[in-house]
This record gives C-alpha cells, structure tokens and sequence, in this order.
C-alpha cells in the first residue's frame, strides 16, 4: 500500500500500562501497535537480516521485558519513526507505510483479513 504523501503522524501516545502505542494520522486514523509485534518487526539490518543474510530475531524469539518496553519514539525526517527500546536498541526505522500497514485496529485487521 502506497501512501500519500500527505499522511503523517501528528502525535502519538505510549501507553505504558498496556504495552501499546497509538499513533493520531493526518487522515483521522488512529493506529494501534503493540510493543511486542512492533519490536519483533524491527526493520534494522540486525534484527531482520539483510541482503539475504538472516537477521536475529524472527517470529520464534524471546524477548525480555526490557526489550519490548518503549521508551521513546523519536521522527525520522519525513518518513518513518525509530523507537529506543528499554534495552537501548534504536537503528530500526519504521516507515509510516509499515506502520499503517501493520496497525492492529479492528478496521485495518478487517481490511488484511486478519480477524476471526
Ligand atoms: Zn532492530
Ligand atoms: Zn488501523
């Protein structure tokens, strides 16, 4: 999915308590993604491999608390965002394409085919 340009993020909140981020768009969407998928989805050459070498976590992973507790988020020029983990890890940049993409709210899930 290819999104205009101008759709972006205009806040977002990090909701501790139940280990989720929700991120206010442009468009009126709110997005929803959980800190254990968000983190297992790192897009950074160390997690998700590059150039056909395998990265270091993938969907059987264990991660610690520390390693799926957002500390904060941080605006990557006009495209993506790049959360700190609680473990300091902090290359991954997250396009808002891939996060769109992969909100977790009931209509997007719907809209993947994803709900029971
Ligand atoms: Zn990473
Ligand atoms: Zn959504």
């Amino acid at each position: 999915m290819r999104l205009p340009n101008d759709i972006a993020p205009t806040s977002y909140l990090l909701d501790e308590e139940n280990a989720q981020l929700f991120i206010s768009w442009s468009d009126g969407h709110e997005s929803i993604h959980p800190y254990a998928a968000l983190r297992r989805g790192c897009p950074c050459a160390w997690c998700a491999g590059e150039g056909g070498q395998k990265g270091s976590v993938d969907a059987n992973t264990a991660f610690t608390p520390e390693q799926t507790r957002l500390y904060e988020l941080q605006m990557v020029g006009r495209y993506g965002l790049t959360p700190t983990w609680g473990d300091g890890h902090h290359t991954g940049i997250y396009t808002y394409e891939r996060l769109r993409a992969t909100c977790a709210c009931d209509d997007c899930r719907r809209a993947r085919g994803e709900t029971r």
